[in-house]
């Protein structure tokens, strides 16, 4: 890692683009892996590669309701009548064979009886007594779901490196599986820095504030599927502080702070971090944000988050999250996906920083509408969870007029 980035240097200043970049070329995973039940695997990532180690269909089947028949049977074009012998339902099929001119009724599911190949749904059909007339124009193996078809035997089933979700829970399950491997949770250490900062439970001194930051993270660790060990606030000492980085790296994978990486009151902190590891100081063009340094504290990666509430959530979704995934073991990253929206007031920017303004979007006939929230400061939390996206501005675009485009990042299965 660079870190010619000292106190003394001129501090570089990133694009939100390039600082991504750097974040998640340096990172690597943390490896360790264990055997869990397909259940606890929810939200995990996959240690190794899940093998089909059987055909998915395990049989021949019906994708019909329907009847069981020969193709070579039935006749090219005008109806065929065929003798009915049997039925094979789902999880019940027909132990018989059918011979020349015979059919069996089949259920969706049902097992493709020996001698049948193909299926006629009942629809067309008609059905007198043990006798059934089928129209022509039938195709060998119609309606016919194929041993081996969703994926065979051998095959990779759920690729290592994908987190499981309910769709690849489902999936271990239909191949019969009981356990997954799955790569060990990260641990991630975190603290709060300031001396203003007071812990819930008792009433705020003149001056205080209540330490949100902790619970925001604690909720977006949590959600990531982290072991979170919370080292609580910790004032603006530096031996205290130091005491803390410590404590954290010796036994976390990642160590998180928030605050303290201003410019002026964190000049002992930058001091500190750089001497107990190697960290880069950055100015990224970004608001909410602009201050976060990042690298590496004995064993493990450190970010230094800003302090202000929403500064902490916008640099966490865009720069911590997807570290935190990689190091977990999800490779690769999924893109972050943007969709157009029409703004409905007018954004006053500058151009230079990359800018994430809270929004609320909402269906307007065929198009989408995004509202920005009126209090855009990088400390009121209220209109973070008022908002449902992120507004994003890149470093080159100036004024929005109302009815303008904008990209918006949405924050469902973002936060
Ligand atoms: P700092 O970067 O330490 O100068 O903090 C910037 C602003 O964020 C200050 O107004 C702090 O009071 C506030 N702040 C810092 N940490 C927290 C926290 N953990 N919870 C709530 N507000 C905080
Ligand atoms: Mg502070």
């Amino acid at each position: 890692m660079n870190t010619d980035h000292g106190c003394a240097a001129p501090q570089p200043s990133l694009t939100v683009a390039e600082a991504r970049r750097i974040i998640l070329d340096a990172v690597t995973p943390a490896g360790g892996w264990a055997c869990v039940p397909i259940r606890s695997s929810l939200g995990r990532v996959l240690a190794r590669d899940v093998i089909a180690p059987g055909n998915v269909p395990a049989h021949d089947n019906s994708a019909m309701d329907g009847y069981a028949v020969r193709a070579e049977d039935l006749a090219a074009d005008g109806e065929t009548s065929l003798q009915l012998v049997g039925s094979a339902f789902a999880g019940r099929g027909f132990s018989g064979i059918v011979g020349k001119g015979q059919a069996v009724r089949i259920m969706t599911g049902g097992v493709m009886p020996v001698g049948a190949d193909s299926v006629v749904i009942q629809e067309v059909a008609k059905v007198d007594g043990d006798r059934i007339a089928i129209p022509g124009g039938l195709r060998r193996g119609q309606n016919v779901r194929r041993a081996g078809e969703d994926l065979a035997e051998g095959a990779v089933a759920i690729p290592r490196g994908k987190r499981m979700g309910p769709a690849e829970l489902g999936l271990a399950a239909s191949l019969g599986l009981a356990e997954v491997s799955v790569c060990r949770r990260l641990r991630v250490a975190f603290f709060s820095t300031g001396d203003e900062l007071a812990s819930i439970g008792r009433p705020l001194a003149p001056g205080e504030v209540y330490d949100s930051n902790r619970y925001t993270l604690h909720g977006a660790l949590a959600r990531l599927g982290c072991d979170i060990i919370d080292l609580g606030v910790v004032p603006d000492r530096p031996e205290l502080l130091e005491a803390a980085f410590r404590d954290a790296a010796a036994s976390a994978d990642v160590v998180l702070t928030t605050g303290g990486v201003s410019v002026g009151e964190a000049d002992f902190i930058r001091e500190l971090m750089q001497r107990l590891g190697e960290v880069a100081f950055w100015k990224i063009d970004i608001k909410p944000g602009r201050p976060m340094a990042f690298g590496r504290i004995g064993g493990a990666w450190m970010f230094g988050l800003p302090g202000n509430p929403v500064a902490v959530m916008v640099t966490f979704y865009q720069f911590v999250q997807d570290a935190l995934l990689k190091i977990a073991g999800v490779d690769p990253l999924p893109a972050r996906p943007l969709m157009p929206a029409v703004c409905a007031a007018p954004i006053r920017k500058l151009a230079g920083r990359c800018e994430f303004l809270r929004g609320r979007l909402s269906a307007d006939g065929g198009s989408w509408r995004v509202h920005p929230a009126a209090a855009q400061g990088s400390g009121v939390l209220r209109s973070m969870s008022e908002a449902n996206c992120f507004i994003v501005l890149d470093e080159t675009r100036g004024d929005v007029a109302a009815g303008d485009s904008v990209p918006v990042q949405l924050f469902d299965g973002l936060v």
